[in-house]
C-alpha cells in the first residue's frame, strides 16, 4: 500500500457516529496502512479536528448524522483544508444523493457493506490528491519562471532603449566639438586677423578637450565594464589634487560666471594614501556636473576627516534632482531627463564612472538634493 511503502502512517480523519462502525473501519485501515487515526462524530468535533491537524491525508465521512450531514462536512472540510480528499462511507443513500455528494467535491462514495473497496479508493484518492499538489507546484514554478523573463525582458528592453538614447547623445556630444574643431579651423586658415586667430585657436583647444573627454569617459566604462579597473595608490597631498582640479575647471566657471568655491583643507587632511587620478576624476566628474547644471550661484567642494575617512563633499545651487531619480542617476547612461541632453550635454556616463572610481577606493557614493534647492554629492573613501 502507498502509506506503508512510504514508511510514514496515514493520517485519517472518520467522521461516524456509530462505535461500532468506527473499529470495524479502523481494523480494515491497520491491516492496510501504518494509521494515525482520529474520530468524531459530530460537527463541532469535526471542525475543531480540521482546525487543529490541518496536515491530513485524507477525510472519510458517514453521510447522516445527528443534526448534521455529509454535504455539510464536506462544505466545512473545503474550507479549512480544500485539498484533502473526502471520500463518503454510508448506507445506500440513493443515487441522486452520492452523485451530488460528487459533484461537490468528494472523491468517492462507499457503501458500507462494500468496504472491500475501501483502501483501493484511498490510494486512488491519495495518488490523485500528490498529482494535483505536483501540478500545482508545477504551475506556481511557470508562474515564477514566467515572471522572471517579464521582468529580464523588461530590463533587456530598457537596457536596449538606454543605448539608443546613449548612442544618440553621444552621436551629438561627438558631433559638437567635432563642428568647433572644423569650423573653426577652416576660419583661421582665411583670417590675417591675429586677435581673431588667437580667439579660433583657443575655440579649437576647447573643442579638442571636449573631445578629449569624451574619449576618456567612453575608456573609462570600457574598462569599467571589463572589470579591468585598477587602483595605483601613493602617498599625495590633497592640496596638490586640489590645485589641479581648480585650475582645469576654473576657465569653465568664468565663463559662466558662476563661482567655485574650495573651502580650506583641513590639517589631518593634507596627506594620504589613495589613486591620485582616480580621486581627481571623481571631485572633476562631481564639480564639472555642479557647474553644468548650475546657472546661478556657486558650486563649493571640501573634505573633512572621521574614524579613519576622508568625507568629501560638491555642493551646487543648481536645478536639483528629483528624490525618485536619486537611486538611478549612478547607473551608466542614465540622466534625469532624456530630453535634457539637448540642454546641458552629457553622455550619462560621468556619475557611474565616479560611483566605479569611488568604490574601487573601497568608499560610498549618495546624495542630497530636491528640485530647486541645489545637489551636494558626498563620497567618502578610507584613508
Ligand atoms: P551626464 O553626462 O548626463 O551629466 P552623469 O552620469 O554625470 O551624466 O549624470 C547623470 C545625470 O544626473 C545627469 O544627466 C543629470 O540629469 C543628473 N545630475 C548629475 N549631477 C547633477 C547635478 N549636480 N545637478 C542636477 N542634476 C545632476
Amino acid at each position: 500500500m502507498k502509506a506503508k511503502e512510504q514508511n510514514s502512517a496515514l493520517r485519517v480523519l472518520y467522521l461516524e457516529d456509530s462505535k461500532l462502525d468506527v473499529e470495524l473501519l479502523r481494523t480494515i485501515l491497520e491491516e492496510a496502512y501504518q494509521l494515525d487515526f482520529t474520530s468524531v462524530d459530530n460537527q463541532q468535533a469535526f471542525e475543531k479536528a480540521l482546525l487543529n491537524k490541518k496536515s491530513l491525508d485524507i477525510i472519510l465521512s458517514d453521510y447522516s448524522l445527528p443534526g448534521f450531514d455529509a454535504p455539510a462536512a464536506l462544505t466545512i472540510a473545503q474550507k479549512y483544508c480544500p485539498d484533502i480528499p473526502f471520500i463518503c462511507i454510508s448506507g445506500t443513500i440513493g443515487e441522486e444523493k452520492a452523485v451530488e455528494l460528487l459533484k461537490q467535491g468528494a472523491v468517492d462514495y462507499i457503501l458500507k457493506d462494500r468496504m472491500a473497496r475501501l483502501t483501493s479508493s484511498i490510494d486512488r484518492a491519495m495518488n490523485e490528491a500528490e498529482e494535483k499538489r505536483i501540478l500545482a507546484e508545477a504551475q506556481e514554478a511557470l508562474k515564477k519562471q514566467n515572471k522572471e523573463l517579464r521582468i529580464a525582458k523588461q530590463k533587456a528592453e530598457e537596457s536596449d532603449h538606454l543605448k539608443s538614447v546613449f548612442l544618440s547623445n553621444m552621436s551629438h556630444e561627438v558631433r559638437t566639438p567635432m563642428n568647433g574643431i572644423v569650423g573653426f579651423s577652416e576660419l583661421l586658415i582665411r583670417s590675417d586677423d591675429p586677435i581673431k586667430q588667437a580667439k579660433y585657436v583657443r575655440t579649437i583647444q576647447n573643442s579638442c578637450e571636449q573631445l578629449m573627454h569624451i574619449i576618456n569617459s567612453i575608456v573609462d566604462i570600457s574598462l569599467i565594464e571589463a572589470n579591468q579597473v585598477h587602483v595605483s595608490k601613493t602617498e599625495v597631498e590633497l592640496e596638490h589634487i586640489f590645485n589641479y582640479v581648480n585650475s582645469i575647471l576654473q576657465e569653465d566657471f568664468e565663463r559662466k560666471s558662476i563661482h567655485l568655491k574650495q573651502l580650506e583643507i583641513p590639517e589631518n587632511c593634507c596627506e594620504l594614501t589613495t589613486d591620485a587620478s582616480k580621486l581627481t576624476q571623481i571631485l572633476t566628474n562631481l564639480i564639472s556636473n555642479g557647474l553644468k547644471f548650475t546657472s546661478q550661484g556657486f558650486v563649493e567642494y571640501g573634505v573633512r576627516r572621521q574614524n579613519g575617512t576622508l568625507h568629501f563633499h560638491v555642493r551646487d545651487t543648481g536645478i536639483g534632482i528629483p528624490e525618485e531619480k536619486h537611486p538611478i542617476i549612478f547607473e551608466r547612461f542614465r540622466q534625469v531627463e532624456e530630453g535634457n541632453t539637448r540642454k546641458y550635454g552629457g553622455s550619462g556616463l560621468g556619475l557611474s564612472i565616479a560611483k566605479s572610481f569611488v568604490e574601487a577606493l573601497e568608499g560610498q557614493i549618495w546624495l542630497q538634493s530636491k528640485p530647486g534647492e541645489g545637489s551636494t554629492f558626498f563620497f567618502s573613501i578610507p584613508v
